[in-house]
């Protein structure tokens, strides 16, 4: 390993950072997190914090578990690598998917499709809906809903069903044929309605619109995220996940739940779709499915649209998939993963110390009239939204954003920035004393703003 040196020198020299501007990178060096433990980190400088974020919400059982660790080790020697294309399988995918499926088995999942991360588990669960309509006899079938303020990874497919500009416009044109309803976001709506219920009727009769004006026989899928998370956490009215699902079901239209975030306790409960009460027709995992130690993701199939593709024709033959697909070392860490979460029981401590968070934050709101919405209150997702002036809502400069995020930094908190929002979602196993910690550093960091 370089020494420090080298690595401050270097830092950004050679590295196109994701999501990042490489010019800003070169001018303001990125922090160089060096250790983690449990649910802190500490950067090249030895400065120890909380961390808010979970490496990318991610890390849900922490830095620390071995468990997880030497199952990762042990099958690097006993098989480190084997295709599961047609024709050849391994122990340890066999075993995950086994462990996948029981997981998820109260969400009426029946197969298990492993991609190498959040943004494929997206495209498979896209390019299998289309397939399941053609199998069906249906090929026209073809067209995608979401929710603006979505986020869906970066593949053309999943930018295409994006629902932040930000994330679009470089790479226009996208994919045709999707389509994007309001997302169901109370704090700002073109209904300016700021009542959660009401503003899911609003957008169940927007959806039920375009449905028509697109023509039902037209529309393979409707994709969501439970919470919406990099959208800024928001959190929709109880009612919102199940009429999405009824209108689905009347027009034959599929729908996937991205959990990609909201999968494996986050939200309180094993998945977001469970926490409303739905059963999706798809799922997409990653994340919390190896706590980030491996990169590993899954498309999930409910077991009436796993039929369809099992008893078909040669139309139901999959030609999809990833050289990494049920790799079997992310297997091994999916089995140890999940059964550590299971044992840790990782969504009754999210539930508590979500409630923590976000009660922290709405006290912190009473205090700083520039915190124009706290959202949160299930598991561990929390937002904060800042802005200049709260009539207009004008959304707060990235100056002060980056001033906020500096001073809890140098306070013990690591958070993230989405535009105007702070994020939170630290590991799952985080302690009571650690939000604390995590409430006060932001404080400090609202004081400095
Ligand atoms: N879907 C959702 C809901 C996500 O939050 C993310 C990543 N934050 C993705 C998809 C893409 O996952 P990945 O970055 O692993 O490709």
């Amino acid at each position: 390993m370089k020494d420090d040196n080298f690595l401050r020198a270097n830092n950004a020299r050679h590295m196109f950072h994701p999501m990042g501007h490489p010019g800003d990178a070169l001018a303001h060096a990125p922090t160089i997190i060096t250790k983690a433990e449990n649910s802190s980190i500490t950067d090249i400088d030895g400065h120890q914090t909380v961390d808010a974020v979970g490496g990318l919400w991610c890390v849900n059982l922490g830095y620390s578990n071995n468990v997880v660790k030497e199952a990762i080790a042990k099958q690097l020697y006993d098989l480190p690598y084997y295709s599961a294309f047609a024709g050849t399988s391994n122990p340890a995918a066999i075993e995950a998917s086994y462990a996948v499926r029981e997981f998820f088995e109260d969400d009426g999942i029946g197969r298990v499709f492993f991609t190498s991360g959040g943004s494929d588990s997206v495209e498979t669960c896209l390019r299998l809906a289309r397939q399941y309509h053609r199998i069906k006899g249906e090929p026209g079938r073809t067209k995608f809903l979401s929710l603006k303020k979505g986020y869906h990874g970066t593949h053309f497919g999943g930018a295409s069903v994006n629902g932040n500009n930000r994330f679009r416009v470089n790479y226009e044109p996208l994919m045709p044929g999707c389509f994007h309803l309001p997302a169901p976001y109370t704090y700002r709506n073109p209904y300016g309605e700021t009542d959660p219920v009401f503003l899911a009727q609003n957008i169940a009769a927007a959806m039920e619109d375009e449905i028509l004006f697109q023509g039902a026989g037209s529309i393979a899928a409707f994709i969501m995220e439970p919470i919406q998370g990099a959208g800024g956490v928001i959190v929709p009215d109880a009612s919102f996940m199940s009429l999405m699902r009824e209108i689905c079901d009347r027009h034959g239209i599929l729908l996937i739940a991205d959990e990609v975030i909201t999968g494996f306790g986050r939200t309180g409960d094993w998945s977001g779709s469970r926490h409303w009460g739905v059963k999706p027709d798809m799922m997409c995992t990653a994340k919390g499915i190896t706590s980030g130690y491996f990169p590993v993701g899954a498309a999930l199939l409910s077991e009436e649209v796993a039929q369809v593709f099992e008893t078909a024709d040669e139309t139901g033959a999959i030609y999809h998939g990833y050289t990494y697909s049920a790799h079997p070392v992310g297997a091994a860490a999916v089995t140890a993963c999940l059964s550590e979460t299971l044992r840790l029981d990782t969504r009754t401590n999210a539930a508590a110390r979500g409630t923590q968070l976000y009660e922290g934050m709405l006290k912190l709101a009473e205090k700083y009239d520039f915190i124009g919405d706290v959202r949160g209150g299930h598991g561990l997702m929390t937002g904060v939204e800042l802005v200049s002036e709260t009539i207009n809502k004008t959304p707060m400069d990235m100056e002060t954003m980056k001033r906020v995020h500096k001073t809890a930094y140098d306070n013990g908190a690591m958070v993230r920035l989405g535009g105007n929002n702070i994020l939170m979602s630290p590991p799952l196993i985080i302690t009571e004393a650690e939000v604390d910690q995590v409430i006060s550093a932001l404080d400090k960091g609202f004081a400095e703003a």
